[in-house]
C-alpha cells in the first residue's frame, strides 16, 4: 500500500481512536460469525435482487414509472453495501467509510420515498391486468360492430362512441390520448400520380399505424386522409411520443406503386384527458385544433393541445413542407 493511501486508510479508521466493532461482541466466535454469516447473506441477496429488478427493466420496455424501479434498486444496492460494510468494521474500525455507506443510503432512500408518494395516486389508477383485458376485448368487440373502412380496411369513425363507452367504464383516473393525424398534400399525390397512387399510400399508412399501435389503441378513418387515434393510458406527453413515432415510421416508409415509389409526410395534433366522463368529440376537436397549428406552422410535426406556439416534434420538416415526391427507389 503507498504512503498516500496509508493515510487515506488511518484517516477513515480513525488512527487509532476507535475499536474494530468485533470488540463490542467481546469477539464471542459464535455471535461474531452469526454476524458475518447473516450481513453477507443479505448483502447477496441485496445484491442480486437489483440486478434481477434491472434485467426485467431492460426486457420490459413498455413499463411505465421506470424511475421509481431505478430508484428502489439503487436503494436495495445501497443497503446491501453497509451490510458489507458492517462485515469489514468488526474487524476493522473503518466507520468514516460505514458513514459514507449510510449517507448514500439515506440519501437514495428520502429520493425513493418522495418520489414513491405522488406516484402512488397515478400506480392505483393503473388497470389490473384482468381489468386491461377485460377492456381489450370489449375494445376489439366495438371496432368490430362498428364495420371497416373499405379502401384501409380501418375501423370507421362509428367506432368511436362504442370506443368512448368502453373507456367511460375504466377507472376515472385512467389517461387516455386522442390524435388527429393528417397526410401532409395529400391532394398534389392525387394529382401527380393519380388516385390509385393516393388509395395505395391511404392503405399504407393505415399499415404503418396498425403496426405501431398496441391491442388496445384505436385507429379509425374519420375521413378523406384524416386518422383518428385513441390511445388509452397515455397522457399528453406518451400520447405525443406515440404519435411522433408513429408519423416518423410514416415518412421514413416509402410506398412503392405500379413502379412509382413516393415519400410522404404526417402533420398530427395531440389531446389528452381521463376515462372518467370522457367527452371524445371534444377532445377530436382539441385533436384537430392542434393538427390545424402543425399544418399552419410548416406540417410534418407533432403537436399538443393547449401548448400554443410550442413546437412540437418534427421529422426533420422546416416552414415549407414540399409536397410528397417521388423517392429515389
Ligand atoms: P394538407 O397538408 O393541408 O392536409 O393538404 P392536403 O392536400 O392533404 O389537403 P386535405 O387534407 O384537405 O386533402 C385531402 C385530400 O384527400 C382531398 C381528397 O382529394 C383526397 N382524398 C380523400 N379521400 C380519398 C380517397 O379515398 N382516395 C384518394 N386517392 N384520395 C382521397
Ligand atoms: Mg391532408
Amino acid at each position: 500500500m503507498g504512503e498516500g493511501l496509508a493515510a487515506v486508510w488511518r484517516a477513515v479508521t480513525g488512527d487509532g481512536q476507535f475499536t474494530p466493532h468485533g470488540m463490542c461482541l467481546l469477539w464471542d466466535p459464535a455471535l461474531v460469525w452469526t454476524m458475518v454469516a447473516s450481513d453477507l447473506l443479505i448483502f447477496l441477496s441485496y445484491y442480486s435482487i437489483p440486478m434481477a429488478l434491472f434485467i426485467f427493466l431492460r426486457r420490459r420496455q413498455d413499463l411505465r414509472f421506470r424511475g421509481i424501479f431505478y430508484l428502489a434498486g439503487f436503494f436495495v444496492l445501497a443497503c446491501g453495501t453497509t451490510h458489507l460494510i458492517s462485515v469489514l468494521t468488526l474487524w476493522q474500525p473503518a466507520y468514516w467509510i460505514a458513514a459514507a455507506a449510510k449517507l448514500l443510503t439515506a440519501a437514495v432512500s428520502v429520493a425513493t420515498a418522495v418520489v414513491a408518494w405522488p406516484l402512488l395516486p397515478k400506480a392505483v389508477a393503473l388497470p389490473s391486468p384482468q381489468h386491461l383485458q377485460e377492456t381489450r376485448r370489449a375494445l376489439l368487440e366495438a371496432r368490430e360492430m362498428a364495420g371497416k373502412d373499405p379502401l384501409t380496411d380501418l375501423p370507421n369513425r362509428r367506432a368511436l362512441p362504442q370506443v368512448a363507452a368502453v373507456l367511460r367504464r375504466s377507472p376515472a383516473n385512467r389517461p387516455v390520448a386522442v390524435a388527429m393525424v393528417d397526410i401532409d398534400l395529400f391532394k398534389s399525390v392525387n394529382d401527380t400520380f393519380g388516385h390509385g397512387m393516393g388509395d395505395a399510400l391511404l392503405r399504407h399508412v393505415a399499415d404503418v399505424m396498425r403496426r405501431c399501435l398496441g391491442p388496445s389503441d384505436t385507429v379509425v378513418r374519420f375521413g378523406g386522409d384524416e386518422f383518428v387515434l385513441v390511445l388509452p393510458d397515455a397522457d399528453a406527453e406518451a400520447g405525443e411520443a406515440a404519435v411522433a413515432a408513429l408519423c416518423r415510421a410514416v415518412a421514413v416508409s416509402p410506398i412503392w406503386y405500379e413502379g412509382q415509389t413516393v415519400r410522404l409526410t404526417a402533420s398530427a395534433g395531440v389531446a389528452a384527458g381521463r376515462a372518467g366522463g370522457l367527452d371524445l368529440e371534444a377532445l377530436i376537436r382539441e385533436a384537430d385544433r392542434a393538427c390545424y397549428r402543425a399544418k399552419a406552422a410548416g406540417r410534418d410535426r407533432v403537436m399538443l393541445a393547449g401548448a400554443e406556439d410550442v413546437s412540437g416534434w418534427m421529422a426533420g420538416g422546416d416552414a415549407s413542407t414540399p409536397a410528397p415526391t417521388p423517392a429515389g427507389g
